[in-house]
């Protein structure tokens, strides 16, 4: 059996003139043109020189050809690496340096840059633009379009993707088929997905997110995407007249609220709203039930493990959580230090096994097993706990853990707090250096609107909220938080710009 993605794929199309792709400017790309243009382009690959294994890195914005080569590199037996569109062109050369790939695919504009880091680690640069054209199509127009798909087997690789590493090298997490195939089909399970879905994907195709989670979901029910460019509210209110799921990062729902088209009317015809890849603020939450009527389900991944739990499409869609276990993958909650699994309840290391969890890093086999447990669970980074009903609550990044005077502070417990003081839009809470606490806890707060509030009436209103040591010794008042891609604060940079606040 083949256990290849494409081949899993492929054969439950039971439509091939149904719409799996559809663009803005009106083209539609029916499920039989996906095999046949997905067929031109393996065999594209393969006279580039493409063997079975051979890393494919691909930096190039979301077009129909990127998700055509997407599948047609794993049609071909080779591994998929898709480039965050904002990397550099020396974070590029590092990429290629350490993945070597046999061919690499930018945009026109970038391959004059990129040939020479291309050329040491022995890959071949091919073009594709922002519409989908280049030396790449070129080459796949005149190819013919049978290809015999590579075989597979489970373990064996399908994508690399490096992870966001906010310190340090970003590592390359290898995801094999059939990480990607039993997340899928799992997925479809849990949202219930069919063919009747239609998809506005907004995300970029360059993470797990927007690649794996919203494109394969829907390629393996039989339904169709509309895809767009980029996030774009206007256009996301439009269509969702003749959509049904939405799927995004938290920072989409919070600008869909901005507007006042956001209604029950407007959202009548969808059925489903999932976030993910970041925390949805509880108040997010119960802000777009109130004015839309749909619970939004919130879901919990990661590159290195898919998706791992999911709040349930029947039953309560608890805010401020991100749901169950889905079935097949197990959570555990352990002691950071000790490894041992903790009583339920507690708060500690968020650990997952499953059929999901991806295989180690590329060619990092200590940082592997750092990681990944010999018996197969994943230490994920991420702080959490589970409730007595079962579901997960994230509670932040374990580096985020603030060590204050001896103390652990978690920081969402002191954002929650500070983000229900009226006129408090949100904060971050951070540790920073101190010479008396180790870290002083430390508050970066957005206003809602004109500057009300002042640094003492926040810490007047934390007073008998949250002890002592867990109250910010400073508040900073900044316009926004800086966020990445995918909607996650980061952090590390708010840590490195008030670095010197306590003047140690
Ligand atoms: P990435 O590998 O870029 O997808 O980032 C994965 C990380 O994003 C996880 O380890 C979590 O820290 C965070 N994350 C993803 N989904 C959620 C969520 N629903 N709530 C809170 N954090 C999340």
């Amino acid at each position: 059996m083949n256990d290849n993605l494409f081949d899993i794929l492929a054969s439950s199309i039971s439509d091939e003139g149904a719409t799996a792709i559809e663009t803005l400017d009106g083209a539609r790309i029916s499920y039989g043109d996906l095999v046949s243009r997905t067929g031109r382009m393996a065999n594209a690959l393969v006279a580039l020189g493409v063997k079975p294994d051979d890393r494919v890195a691909v930096q190039v914005e979301k077009s129909v050809e990127a998700i055509i080569l997407y599948l047609a590199t794993l049609r071909a037996g080779a591994v998929f690496l898709p480039l965050n569109t904002g990397y550099t062109a020396a974070e590029i050369a590092y990429f290629i340096g350490d993945a070597e790939p046999s061919l690499f695919v930018c945009d026109p504009a970038r391959a004059a840059d990129l040939t020479q880091a291309a050329a040491q680690a022995g890959a071949r640069v091919v073009t594709l633009d922002t519409k989908g054209k280049g030396s790449l199509t070129d080459a796949a127009a005149s190819a013919p379009s049978g290809f015999d798909t590579i075989l597979r087997e489970k373990d064996d690789l399908a994508a690399l993707l490096y992870t966001s590493g906010t310190t340090g090298r970003s590592k390359g997490a290898m995801l094999t088929h059939g990480n990607l195939v039993s997340n899928a089909l799992s997925l479809r399970a849990a949202w219930r997905y069919t063919a009747r879905d239609v998809l506005i994907h907004a995300l970029p195709i360059f993470h797990t997110h927007g690649l794996f989670v919203a494109t394969n979901v829907t390629l393996f029910s039989g339904a169709s995407m509309i895809l767009l460019p980029k996030f774009d509210p206007a256009r996301v209110f439009d269509l969702m007249a003749r959509a049904t799921v939405l799927m995004g990062v938290p920072t989409f729902y919070v600008r869909l609220l901005e507007a006042d088209k956001l209604t029950a009317e407007a959202t009548a015809p969808m059925r489903l709203f999932v976030s993910g890849s970041a925390p949805l603020l509880a108040e997010t939450h119960r802000a777009w039930h109130a004015r839309t009527g749909h619970a939004i389900l919130e879901r919990y991944g990661m590159t290195e493990t898919n998706m791992n739990t999911s709040n349930p499409y029947d039953g309560a869609r608890v805010a401020g959580t991100v749901g169950l276990p889905l079935p097949g993958t197990e959570v555990i909650v352990t002691d950071p230090e000790t490894g041992a699994a903790l009583p339920q309840g507690e708060i500690g290391m968020i650990e997952v096994r499953g059929a999901n969890v991806f295989k180690g890093y590329w060619r990092m086999p200590e940082k592997t097993a750092a990681e990944l447990r010999a018996n197969g669970f994943f230490i994920t980074g991420d702080l959490g706990r589970i409730d007595d009903t079962g579901y997960v609550h994230i509670i932040g990044r374990g580096k985020d853990l603030i060590i204050t005077g001896g103390y652990n502070v978690y920081p969402k417990e002191i954002e929650a707090e500070i983000d229900e003081i009226p006129g408090v839009l949100e904060s971050a809470v951070i540790g920073l250096a101190h010479k008396d606490f180790g870290e002083a806890v430390t508050a970066v707060v957005v206003l809602t609107g004109a500057p009300s509030l002042t640094e003492a009436a926040i810490v007047a209103a934390l007073e008998g909220r949250l002890a002592r040591f867990k109250q910010p010794k400073r508040v900073i008042f900044v316009q926004e938080l800086p966020r990445n891609t995918m909607g996650k604060v980061q952090k590390n940079l708010l840590r490195a710009q008030y670095a010197g606040l306590y003047h140690n």
